[in-house]
């Protein structure tokens, strides 16, 4: 391939992803879908700039409208998270979280967070060897933090709080980062911050799947329960583009410039200025629509778990309620005589155009699964949320779920039921703009 014939390959990819998406259920729990007026923000001339620097105090000309609109995103996000301070310039929440740690720690500091069978991200990891080679954990592997793990009640799905204070008494690590990517329900911030700040440490919340939640006001609030700073990714529970962020509250001196030095020079040099122009757009969108919308989320991420129950899964944390999150995590071992394990059932599910993710379970590697087939699927219902789906149609996707990995029905037929189940739900909602043709690719080559 070469010259133009790459380029038009290219467009049809997106073109061909785009109407994947149109007919597909999605339901990845990091993943959601942006309104047209930050799509647009995506686009526009920012996107081939540079501002190095805090608004109002650039090294580079020609930023006086790109400083406005910064300036208006941080007084979002600060007014939204109730903070005395907010950094947009984190390029993606792996960023952000490399941010708190060096404002917050020194390379060989003990950091403390949730282990990755327990639900924790890679980005919070130690680092970690394989056959000789080296691999992140980014807490690790990049910052060279001492990465000790928070201890975990296993089969609930939660911190353990008793183990854990006696751990963080034992350590007394500098840094104490709560936050997971399967994180069903909330840490134990007031329980333990406390512990952990008399012992010197910094205490931090990375709320990358759970910040549009917090932003709506449901979840927990973790600047006001004692964390100090909150580190997040944008665009998983939030309406925003690909993004990062941190924002902080505390009243010792010195804080908010630490993370502003961290951000730059530290892990930024331009700070994809289009994506915060969008983010912009996705708080006022948040501020607007996020107490309907972050409601919704509960009811529907109960409501599925509760039917994937009846038609005959086994849902983990029922005892609490199944979730208090976006998020649900099923456990798909006991089927894997019929249907397979995670990746089996990942792939049979993707081939319906049911989009979700295999995942590990926590007592997964004590029954001898690892990552690459686990135990577990994930599921999130943000992008179906913001399609106008309810609890009714919770109900729908529970069965069409089981028809592919219980009942074994044809595959041929399923995907048929899938498409046809999505045509109704075209439209983007909790936005400004009514979005007729959410998944519409936008093309400006004619
Ligand atoms: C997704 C995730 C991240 C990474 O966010 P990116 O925006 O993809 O860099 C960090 N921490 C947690 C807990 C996550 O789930």
């Amino acid at each position: 391939m070469k010259g133009k014939e790459i380029v038009q390959t290219i467009r049809q990819k997106m073109k061909d992803h785009h109407s994947l998406f149109e007919r597909a259920i999605p339901l990845i729990a990091s993943e959601n879908i942006t309104s047209k007026e930050v799509r647009e923000a995506t686009l526009c001339d920012f996107s081939h700039r540079y501002a190095e620097g805090w608004p109002g105090e650039r090294v580079y000309a020609g930023c006086q409208y790109i400083d406005d609109v910064e300036f208006i995103c941080m007084d979002l996000a600060k007014e939204i998270f109730k903070a005395d301070f907010a950094d947009v310039r984190p390029t993606s929440g792996v960023v952000a979280n490399l941010v708190l740690y060096s404002a917050f720690s020194k390379p060989g500091d003990i950091s403390m967070s949730i282990s990755i069978p327990n639900g924790g991200h890679i980005s919070t990891g130690p680092l970690m060897t394989s056959k000789g080679a080296f691999m992140g954990g980014t807490a690790g592997a990049v910052r060279g933090l001492n990465v000790k793990y928070i201890p975990s009640d296993r089969k609930r799905l939660m911190i353990d709080v008793e183990k854990a204070e006696e751990a963080i008494k034992e350590l007394k690590p500098k840094l104490l980062h709560f936050g997971a990517s399967v994180f069903l329900f909330p840490h134990p911030i007031k329980e333990l911050a406390p512990v952990a700040k008399d012992l010197g440490a910094t205490v931090t919340y990375d709320a990358a799947h759970v910040s549009g939640l917090i932003a709506c006001g449901y979840f927990q609030d973790p600047l006001n329960e004692g964390a100090e700073a909150m580190a997040f990714s944008t665009h998983k529970t939030m309406f925003g583009p690909q993004h990062g962020c941190v924002v902080a509250t505390s009243d010792k001196e010195e804080f908010y410039d630490k993370i502003k030095r961290a951000t730059f020079p530290g892990m930024t040099s331009n700070h994809h200025l289009h994506n915060v122009a969008a983010l912009a757009i996705a708080l006022a969108e948040i501020k607007e629509f996020g107490k309907d919308y972050g409601g919704q989320i509960i009811k529907n991420s109960y409501a599925l778990a509760k039917a994937l129950e009846e038609e005959g899964f086994t849902v983990c944390g029922k005892e609490n309620g199944y979730t208090k999150s976006h998020t649900l995590l099923v456990d798909i071992s006991s089927l894997q005589e019929k249907a397979g394990l995670g990746k089996d059932i990942e792939e049979d599910l993707e081939k319906a155009d049911i989009i979700l993710n295999r995942n590990l379970l926590p007592w997964d590697m004590f029954e001898g699964r690892n990552y690459l087939n686990p135990g577990g699927i994930r599921m999130g219902v943000s992008e179906v949320t913001r399609l106008g789906m309810k609890e009714g149609e919770m109900k729908e996707i529970a069965n069409l779920i089981r028809c592919v990995v219980i009942d074994r029905e044809d595959i041929k037929k399923v995907v048929k039921d899938v498409n046809n189940f999505r045509k109704d739900y075209q439209q983007l909602h909790y936005c400004f703009s009514s979005n007729e043709d959410a998944y519409k690719y936008i093309e400006i080559v004619k």
